[in-house]
């Protein structure tokens, strides 16, 4: 659903250009094409909420999802003010365009998560901003002036989990059960560059199986449906068998293999945030469509 960036307006900044060339672009002109027409007319609101502790590189994956820097000012607090930190909510909204068809990307980021050191009403701000959305469209939709409504409810919620653990936290249970009936979640492992393969391979299935003996209800992508062409099934399949998605995310371009990619340079080589052999990012970002 959520489309590639070829003009970007991002609030006060210029905008910016994305070429449709370039590796990795998906835009509006892969959607099929009933749907393309129907947005030409509509445009599309998209709203995707970010979840997880500081420092887990959520703003480096919406950066590299989004090719635009959402959080140009963003001041990191210190230990001893997120001591007592309440989490915040907050909302960048970048208009895309592309060909003539909008959309209107809400990016909801929560800092202050997890952050405290008790943390047990931390997600309360962020379940009563979801409410509001819901009640604030129902409003909206019951008024006179229904064709302009704006959508802000919030329609999936990439949740971050630490690559350092065991599995899920605590706190990682108790949120997704709160927002699980609300929210479409898409639970994704953090900084999967710090993994071995078998060590990644050990946390999704140690997630998966708590997920599942907590009753949490995550974000199921649809089956393919039985005319729908082999490689479209296929992948599909490899879609869902990779939940949860072991991401990487990178704000830099790097040389390798005598091209520019994005990535992240260690003293034993490249991890590509785009090369599937790396990590799941081209994955969720196909979900995301
Ligand atoms: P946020 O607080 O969750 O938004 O995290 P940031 O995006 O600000 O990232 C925190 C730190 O982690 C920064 O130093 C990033 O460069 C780094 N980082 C971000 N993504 C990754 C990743 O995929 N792998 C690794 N190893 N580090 C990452």
């Amino acid at each position: 659903m959520v489309a590639y960036c070829c003009l970007i307006q991002f609030q006060q900044q210029p905008a910016q250009f994305t070429n449709p060339e370039t590796p990795g672009y998906v835009g509006f002109a892969n959607l099929p094409n009933q749907v393309h027409r129907k947005s030409v007319k509509k445009g599309f609101e998209f709203t995707l909420m970010v979840v997880g502790e500081s420092g887990l590189g959520k703003s480096t994956l919406i950066n590299s999802l989004f090719l635009t820097d959402l959080y140009p000012e963003r001041i990191i607090p210190g230990a001893a003010e997120k001591i007592e930190r309440t989490v915040q909510i907050e909302a960048s909204t970048v208009e895309i365009e592309e060909r003539g068809v909008k959309l209107r990307l809400t990016v909801v980021d929560t800092p202050g998560y997890g952050d405290a050191i008790n943390c047990r009403d931390c997600f309360k701000t962020i379940i009563s901003y979801i409410d509001e959305q819901f009640e604030r469209y129902l409003h909206d939709e019951s008024g006179l002036n229904r064709r302009h409504i704006i959508d802000n409810r919030v329609h999936c919620c990439f949740y971050f989990i630490s690559p350092f653990g065991h599995g899920l936290k605590p706190l990682d249970v108790e949120f997704m059960k709160a927002i699980h009936n609300k929210v479409n979640i898409v639970p994704v492992i953090a900084k999967a560059d710090t993994l071995s393969l078998k060590e990644r391979e050990r946390l999704k299935k140690r997630i998966l199986d708590e997920i599942e003996e907590h009753g949490i209800k995550i974000y199921h992508l649809p089956d393919a449906e039985s005319d729908e062409d082999e490689d479209f099934k296929e992948q599909t399949r490899l879609l869902k068998a990779s939940i949860p998605f072991c991401v990487v995310g990178s704000n830099q371009l790097i040389e390798a293999k005598g091209k520019k990619v994005r990535g992240r340079l260690y003293p034993w080589g490249v991890v590509e945030v785009e090369n599937p052999e790396h990590n799941d990012f081209l994955k969720l970002r196909t979900m995301l469509m």
